[in-house]
């Protein structure tokens, strides 16, 4: 075990300011960075434990939306009725992940912050630019099917692991972090970054700066959604693809439409092509199809993984389907 300096924080702000320097960590659940420390592909110098703030509340915004604190367990945040009823895919997505152990033990804060599961990140004799930036990536030539079609970069083809952030992603979710300026409000479309020619700076956050709290914005298609997941066994598994989508037709037109995929991109992905697409148009399997093969369009697929590309639009297909059958 590598020695670390232990912080228990008493609030928010000597939270941040016990994390200012380059090697410190916020401990949640502890989840995935006991984990990776673990493997010795965390190194902190410092924890700062932050269980003991009080973010662990949902929170009625106005307008009807709801205000997440960071430190709600995952188990909680699918269970709450106002989620279920008005954000299914939220608690769907939710269920699908990890196992119930570890649900009760996650965070919603720290499911934003989850780390890759590339084979090649976790073991050392590899050649990872996440892990060790400028050393080179040993998926791009090696067989792993878990890897991303789209956004990818030469540099790393990881697949971005959370099944939560797809959801927020199609929600509009904002992300309230605090940092030594005080606190800022995030959009969720620019929190991940894309890997580019720097795959070991995976969000928007600057260093030392804690995530408070999501806000999922009121959307009244939220309540007719879902999110579909397909992966290699039944529970305990990462997603191969998965589908967060929310739909509202009237009169035989779409209205609203939200789609966001996992398992497909280094982020969660917002499937912005296929909801221009839908959107004004008719509600119909055909309409479905042909939006998800043009958000699809342009994926880069190798042999381990070109699968995905068919699989993504089957699912988003077949989930859409299945919401135009209970729209309004
Ligand atoms: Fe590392 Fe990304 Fe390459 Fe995986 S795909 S080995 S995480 S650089």
């Amino acid at each position: 075990m590598r020695p670390f300096a232990y912080v228990r924080a008493a609030d928010a702000d000597e939270a941040v300011r016990a994390a200012t320097g380059p090697g410190a960590k916020f401990l949640g659940g502890g989840t995935n960075l006991v984990d990776l420390m673990r493997e010795g592909i965390e190194r902190p110098d410092t924890v700062v434990d932050v269980t003991g703030l009080p973010f662990d509340t949902v929170e009625e915004l106005p307008g009807g939306g709801l205000r997440v604190g960071a430190l709600v367990r995952n188990s909680a945040l699918a269970a709450d009725a106002r989620v279920r009823t008005r954000y299914p895919m939220v608690s769907q997505a939710l269920l699908s992940g990890a196992s119930a152990q570890l649900r009760n033990m996650a965070t919603v804060g720290g499911n934003l912050l989850q780390r890759t599961r590339c084979p090649y990140f976790y073991d050392h004799a590899s050649a990872c630019n996440k892990r060790e930036p400028g050393a080179g990536c040993d998926a791009l030539g090696g067989f792993d099917r878990s890897t991303a079609i789209l956004g990818v970069s030469e540099h790393c083809i990881a697949a971005h692991p959370s099944d939560l952030c797809v959801a927020l992603a199609a929600l509009d979710a904002i992300v309230e972090v605090r940092g030594q300026d005080g606190t800022r409000r995030v959009p969720m479309a620019d929190f991940h970054l894309l890997p580019g020619d720097t795959p070991d700076i995976e969000t928007a956050l600057a260093p030392g700066e804690l995530v408070t709290a999501v806000e999922l914005p009121p959307a009244p298609a939220a309540a007719n959604s879902r999110y579909r997941k397909v992966r290699d066994r039944a529970s305990y598994a990462f997603a191969l693809v998965s589908v967060a989508a929310a739909l509202e037709v009237r009169d035989g037109a779409i209205t609203d439409v939200r789609l966001a995929l996992g398992g497909v991109a280094p982020k969660p992905w917002r499937a912005t092509e296929a909801e221009r697409l839908l959107l004004g148009g008719p509600a119909d399997e055909g309409a479905f199809r042909r939006a998800a093969e043009a958000e699809l369009a342009s994926a880069t697929t190798r042999e381990g993984n070109a699968f995905k590309a068919r699989l993504a639009v089957a699912t988003i297909t077949a989930t859409l389907r299945e919401l135009g059958g209970t729209a309004r």
